[in-house]
């Protein structure tokens, strides 16, 4: 299969499952995770009409949005350590891995050189996984609370990864709690005013189900550019 055919099959389940369950299409973006994928799949998939990219190592991700340029945007969806952030702050369109206040601190005096409010998710540990990194679902009210005073940081909604070993219906609670969270949060007033409340979960194998438990962002690799080396 071609990227843009594996493109095409995305973009049809995303319309299928949105519709079965009630939900416009056009509320799900698709991030199309390009780890480990030199620039060239990235301007084939670019070719095929996707614009937004997922890209996990700083360095790796560093080289090619230089080379990419303003075709694309980039959400930056792997760890971040608090070391990185000045370039972290420099490169992306939206941080998806905020998972402490002091990473939120360091990456707004960052943005504050730029001059605009830097985009991002609160990565939540939902299924409390010690191989995940993430908060614990209780802290993000508090670092929510403490990012409503950082100017340039402009929090618009929570990321997780559901432990590894899950299938996807043992992934769909963790999704259906992540999406409980950020409802009570929203209720609370802890996101962005101006924007509307995103919830980035599901990959490959599970995007389906977390459509369905109210995914705004899924984070597609594989099932688009095929297994990594
Ligand atoms: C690699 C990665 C993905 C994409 O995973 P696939 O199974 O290849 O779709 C999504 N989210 C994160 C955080 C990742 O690291």
């Amino acid at each position: 299969m071609s990227l843009s055919n594996n493109l095409d099959n995305i973009r049809k389940a995303v319309a299928t499952t949105a519709e079965k369950c009630g939900r416009n299409p056009d509320d799900i973006q698709l991030v199309a995770v390009s780890k480990r994928f030199p620039a060239a799949k990235i301007h084939e998939a670019i070719a095929a009409g996707q614009r937004v990219f997922g890209e996990n190592y700083l360095q790796e991700a560093a080289t090619k949005i230089t080379e990419i340029g303003d075709k694309a945007q980039f959400h930056f969806i792997g760890h971040l350590q608090s070391n990185k952030t000045k370039i972290a702050a420099q490169l992306f369109d939206v941080i998806e891995t905020v998972d402490s206040i002091k990473l939120a601190r360091r990456l707004n005096n960052h943005r504050k050189d730029i001059g605009c409010p830097l985009k991002i998710l609160l990565q939540v540990n939902i299924g409390m996984d010690s191989a995940k990194s993430g908060l614990a679902p209780e802290d993000a009210e508090d670092v929510l609370k403490e990012i409503k005073e950082l100017e340039y940081i402009s929090p618009i909604g929570l990321m997780t990864m559901p432990p590894l070993t899950c299938s996807p219906e043992q992934a769909r609670p963790h999704f259906k709690n992540l999406a409980t969270l950020a409802r009570d949060l929203e209720g609370k007033r802890l996101f962005a005013p101006d924007h509307k409340v995103e919830l980035s979960m599901g990959m490959s194998q599970d995007f389906p189900v977390a459509i369905e438990e109210g995914a705004t962002i899924i984070r597609v690799g594989t099932a688009i550019f095929g297994e990594r080396s």
